[in-house]
């Protein structure tokens, strides 16, 4: 598939999977995908594989992410992981704000950009994730939202900060759901973050920060979201659990 940007998926597997299991999913993948150049892959583990992990994917195509970090650096605060700490790793990227944490955690705007500026102070990538409610959908306010969660989650960062940052575009409604936005739907809110982004950062940003979908992506839905002009690659959660489904999506998506 010719792209304007390249595809990165990330795999994000969520309070699942053991340090055993996590190394033969690990492991698994670095074999299944090790001759995919078209994509940029990552997956992210909990906090308590990330070390074995790292060692497994080290000389792969393979990038480590983390599903969350702390606004704050090291120091007292307990129960938190600070970024230079998830460094240690060789940890690339760090998925910031996903719909659980805005949920359950009460994760604000305010917050995950605190999160976003500390995770490039210490030069790692985030993943920023936004996306409408079921409700919000059907009451019109699709842009409303996500326009919201985007100026909000955002603030603060520079240009060249905004550069090395991708966004997830995860309808709540799709998460975990098996319910797919479809082509056309995802394409038209990756348009509208686009545009946003033109108008907060410049054209030229706009045009190279990759915005993902997420939502029950699956091997067989994942060519035809990928296709669309402006959805530059996936988040991927229960697909990203098993060897099999997670190569076979990435694959698909070429
Ligand atoms: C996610 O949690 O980011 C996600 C997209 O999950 P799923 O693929 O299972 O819908």
């Amino acid at each position: 598939m010719d792209k304007e940007r390249k595809l990165i998926i990330a795999g994000n597997w969520k309070m699942n999977k053991t340090v055993a299991e996590s190394l033969d999913l690990a492991s698994g993948l670095v074999r299944e995908l090790k001759d995919v150049k078209e994509v940029d892959i990552a997956i992210c583990p909990p906090f308590t594989a990330l070390s074995e992990v790292s060692k497994a994917v080290i000389d792969s195509n393979i990038r480590l992410g983390a599903q969350n970090m702390s606004q704050n650096g090291y120091g007292a605060h307990t129960g938190e992981i600070a970024a230079g700490m998830l460094k240690e790793f060789s940890t690339k990227y760090v998925i910031l704000g996903h719909s659980e944490r805005r949920e359950y955690q009460r994760e604000s705007d305010e917050l995950i950009a605190a999160k976003a500026k500390a995770a490039h102070e210490a030069g790692l990538k985030p993943i920023v994730c936004v996306g409408e409610q079921l409700e919000e959908r059907e009451a019109g306010k699709t842009e409303d939202i996500v326009g919201t969660q985007v100026r909000g989650s955002l603030a603060g960062l520079t240009t060249e900060e905004m550069l090395g940052t991708v966004i997830a575009y995860e309808p709540v409604w799709a998460i975990g759901t098996g319910k797919t936005a479809t082509a056309g739907q995802a394409q038209e809110v990756h348009a509208f973050i686009r545009n946003l982004l033109a108008e907060l950062f410049d054209a030229d940003t706009a045009k190279a920060v990759r915005i993902q979908y997420g939502g029950s992506v699956k091997p067989d839905n994942a060519r035809e979201l990928m296709s669309q002009p402006d959805v530059d690659g996936a988040l991927v959660g229960g697909a990203s659990l098993d060897v099999r489904n997670f190569s076979e999506l990435i694959k698909n998506s070429i």
